[in-house]
């Protein structure tokens, strides 16, 4: 599944100063990956864009509500993950002056790439970790029992190398 494609031209507006715009598009974004997994997207109310006319520029925000859907990223079970993205951008109507590194790569010649916009918005909005909730207990890392079932039969706390050296000494004598 590919993202939509929606392009708003600022110029087509033909906003005054002072004067603003809001919409909101339906909005289907391509899945999303993180840490090696693949979240699949659903923006059910889809993305508003709102543009300010102010002096020298326009002022572009987008806002939505993602839900992410895909595995917990210590039990592997689903996990379902709902954030909320907002990012606002300048757009100048004159370009001199501005350095290229200062301009939003998704507003290229008052056209607004809102898809993409979005999608950013959302990545930017992301926790580190995605888990199916923030008491998961994950998997055994000795048997891969899911520990959020109840412990397994592995003895003890898994042992790191360091310590199983020390714990030979102490057997030997
Ligand atoms: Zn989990
Ligand atoms: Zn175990």
């Amino acid at each position: 599944m590919n993202g939509s494609v929606i392009k708003l031209d600022l110029n087509e507006l033909t906003l005054r100063g002072g004067e603003s715009y809001e919409h909101t598009f339906p909005l289907e974004m391509a899945p999303i990956v993180v840490g090696g997994e693949s979240y699949h997207v659903l923006v059910p109310n889809g993305v508003t864009v709102s543009v300010d006319r102010v002096a020298g520029g326009f002022l572009v925000g987008i806002s939505l509500v993602a839900c992410l859907y895909g595995a917990c990223e210590r039990c592997l079970r689903e996990a379902a993950l709902e954030v909320e993205a907002k990012q606002q951008e300048f757009v100048p109507t004159r370009r001199d002056g501005w350095d290229e590194s200062d301009l939003s790569p998704f507003i290229d010649d008052m056209v607004v790439d809102v898809g993409a916009l979005a999608r950013e918005a959302t990545m930017l909005s992301l926790p580190n970790r995605i888990v199916c909730s923030p008491e998961c207990r994950g998997l055994c890392q000795t048997c891969g029992h899911d520990l959020n079932m109840g412990p397994c039969d592995c003895p003890g706390e898994p042992l790191d190398e360091r310590w199983s050296a020390l714990e030979d000494v102490r057997f030997e004598e």
